[in-house]
């Protein structure tokens, strides 16, 4: 077949699948009332809005485009609870979780084993976390990663190891290591990192232990929970002016009367009175920045694959067709793209509507 035929052919096709994706989109806007829960419409996305990466909204109310995913495996980390399909972030927080996980071996910390970043569309999830929603938050294990592969099955099953004495509240000894401070310390070091939040035990044990610069433990938050994974989270990125800001955390290492109330009896005490609904239970669209219909409602990338980062030296598993130069654009600006970040511009294009087979990863066979 000529160029020439194989163009018309080519455009008729695109034109034919143009026309089947509008009537898609259309049922979607259907189907996506603002009386529906915002964690189903999230909850149900398995790829991320394929348009510049940009956080809407709050950590605990808001959503997100352009996000990545972190590979399930790399040099120096394993993705755990591979189910709930919530490797992705923006594409800083991906790439600050790797840098973390090749910079902590040289603190004796083997690998990272990663639990929950966001949903790909971020926004409301449907069970868990509050926050989590704009691809700036990440759960990282306080368990180290061990030397072999971890199965699926094990990744969904294995459990993780409490640090800290429920009825004390206090690192139970035998199981901290130094290895573990230095972990979070390296992610506290971080100027795009603004909080951590860990068990008051853990912060507790940090700062009877911490020697030297201090000035990092300001970071490092006691909260509820985090007794076995550690949460990191970073501020809102260059591009994301609909990204709600933080207040910053308060002046000194936090290792005051704001701690010992942790070592009371009141934050601990059971809620009285009839249980109040979880946010995530109510919450509606309408609840949501307006902007996160459009990022319900933006094209998928090509496959999953073209927007999963491998970290430094990773080839990319597939190959993304770019868009025709005569298709409309998607994002209203420039893909915002530096040495250190992963996103590939490519990576971004739409579902291109000819029909092109793509070389899919190998499944893993473990
Ligand atoms: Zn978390």
């Amino acid at each position: 077949m000529t160029a020439f035929f194989s163009g018309i052919l080519g455009k008729a096709a695109r034109l034919a699948m143009a026309i089947a994706t509008l009537g898609l989109v259309g049922l979607d806007m259907q189907a996506a009332s603002a009386a529906e829960l915002a964690k189903d419409l999230f909850g149900n996305k398995r790829l991320p809005a394929a348009v510049a990466a940009r956080s809407y909204g709050f950590y605990s109310k808001g959503c997100f485009s352009g996000g990545m995913a972190i590979a399930t495996d790399g040099p120096t980390w394993q993705a755990m609870r591979l189910s709930r399909n919530r490797r992705w972030g923006h594409p800083k927080m991906i790439a600050l979780i790797e840098k973390l996980s090749r910079e902590a071996t040289a603190d004796g910390w083997p690998g990272l084993l990663i639990g929950d970043i966001s949903q790909p569309r971020g926004g409301p999830m449907l069970t868990g976390h509050a926050s989590h929603q704009i691809g700036l938050d990440a759960d990282i294990w306080l368990t180290p990663m061990p030397d072999r592969r971890l199965s699926p099955t094990e990744r969904e099953n294995m459990s993780a190891i409490s640090m800290v004495n429920e009825k004390t509240h206090l690192v139970i000894d035998k199981r901290w290591t130094p290895a573990h401070a230095r972990l979070i310390e390296r992610a506290a070091s971080y100027p795009e990192v603004e909080r951590i939040l860990v068990n008051p035990g853990i912060k507790k044990k940090l700062c009877e232990t911490v020697t030297g610069d201090r000035s990092w433990l300001r970071k490092v938050r006691p909260f509820w929970g985090h007794d076995y994974h550690f949460h990191v989270r970073i501020g809102c990125q260059a591009g994301s002016k609909g990204c709600k800001e933080q207040d910053p955390t308060p002046r000194g290492d936090g290792c005051d009367k704001s701690l010992a109330w942790w070592f009371t009896e009141e934050p601990w005490r059971p809620a009285t009175g009839p249980a109040k609904p979880k946010a995530r239970d109510i919450m509606t669209m309408a609840s949501l920045p307006k902007e996160c219909r459009a990022v319900l409602d933006a094209p998928s990338p090509v496959n999953e694959a073209a927007v999963t980062y491998h970290g430094k030296g990773g080839a990319p598993t597939a190959v993304v067709a770019a868009p025709s130069p005569e298709e409309p654009e998607v994002a209203d600006t420039p893909i915002i793209t530096d040495g250190g970040t992963p996103a590939a511009a490519n990576a971004f294009a739409p579902r291109p509507s000819v029909d092109i087979p793509l070389p899919r990863p190998r499944p893993k066979t473990q």
